[in-house]
């Protein structure tokens, strides 16, 4: 399994210098097997699905695989990428939106959500005349089959309600929970879910100073994540959705303390690749 970041930011992105090493775009990333060319498993459509569409064109992602897009909810920066998602627009490609969970929108309402981001008092193509062969699929309940694994969901705590994903294959398991707010302590639905994951991404957008004046915000600091990642034997941990506030040095410090804490512990940077 090969986990790509191309977005890292939370809120919304950020272009100035300073920012580089951990990078401006907002959450997006993908899961491939190790073959070049198989299909993409993407999660969230932040601004940096737009380098993930680049990539997928350049290196001619051939016809018969799909790219599935899933999403952990639908707030601007998990979505507002996908209108500029190059694949989308080639008639040859073939791309499986879908949802899991007992309260998950129904169909039309979930591909209402891309609609109507693209109307056009939005933007000037509409999402059926983008040309790519789009399905969406909504399955209620909590588990679907995946890629010879399995995907589990979980919802957590965020304002209107967050999803995390449990991705089961190849002997690994990857979990990805970003936008969630545990509250005065660790929520052990979410503990339980990222029980021995090999790799776990984790909302970590407030240090433990700032988090108590963001309640109600629906966000983690990176010392819950790291408390989720040691209750859950979590192998190694990866830290996500960066405040629009914190440059480079900033996080750089942050990601010394959480290593001294949790030494298989980093922060995400846009661009970085995990094999497992
Ligand atoms: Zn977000
Ligand atoms: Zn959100």
């Amino acid at each position: 399994m090969v986990i790509t970041f191309y977005g890292t930011r939370g809120s919304i992105p950020v272009c100035e210098s300073g920012f580089q090493e951990f990078g401006g775009n907002t959450t997006c990333v993908a899961v491939s097997g190790k073959k070049e060319g198989g299909s993409v498993l993407v999660f969230d459509a932040g601004t940096g699905i737009r380098k993930l569409g680049k990539e997928l064109i350049s290196k001619n992602f051939s016809q018969g695989n799909k790219i599935f897009l899933t999403f952990s909810h639908f707030h601007w920066d998990h979505i507002q990428g996908f209108p500029f998602f190059a694949p989308a627009y080639d008639i040859n490609k073939e791309i499986q939106f879908f949802i899991i969970g007992d309260d998950a929108p129904d169909l039309h309402d979930f591909k209402e959500i891309f609609a109507k981001q693209m109307e056009s008092t939005y933007f000037p193509i509409g999402i059926d005349d983008m040309g790519a062969n789009f399905t969406f699929t909504v399955n209620k309940g909590n588990k679907v089959a995946f890629d010879g694994g399995q995907i589990t969901v979980n919802k957590h705590k965020h304002p209107g309600g967050a999803y995390g994903y449990r991705l089961e294959t190849e002997g690994k398991v990857f979990v990805y929970c970003t936008d969630i707010e545990h509250g005065d302590s660790l929520d052990q639905n979410v503990v339980n879910f990222c029980k021995n994951a090999d790799v776990l991404i984790h909302d970590a957008q407030y240090t433990p100073e700032e988090l108590p004046n963001h309640k109600g915000w629906g966000h983690s600091s990176w010392e819950q994540a790291i408390g989720v990642a040691e209750a859950a034997n979590v192998k190694m941990l990866y830290l996500t959705h960066h405040d629009p506030e914190h440059n480079d040095d900033f996080l750089r410090k942050v990601e010394r303390q959480c290593q001294q804490r949790f030494s298989n512990c980093f922060l995400a940077r846009e661009g970085q690749e995990v094999v497992i």
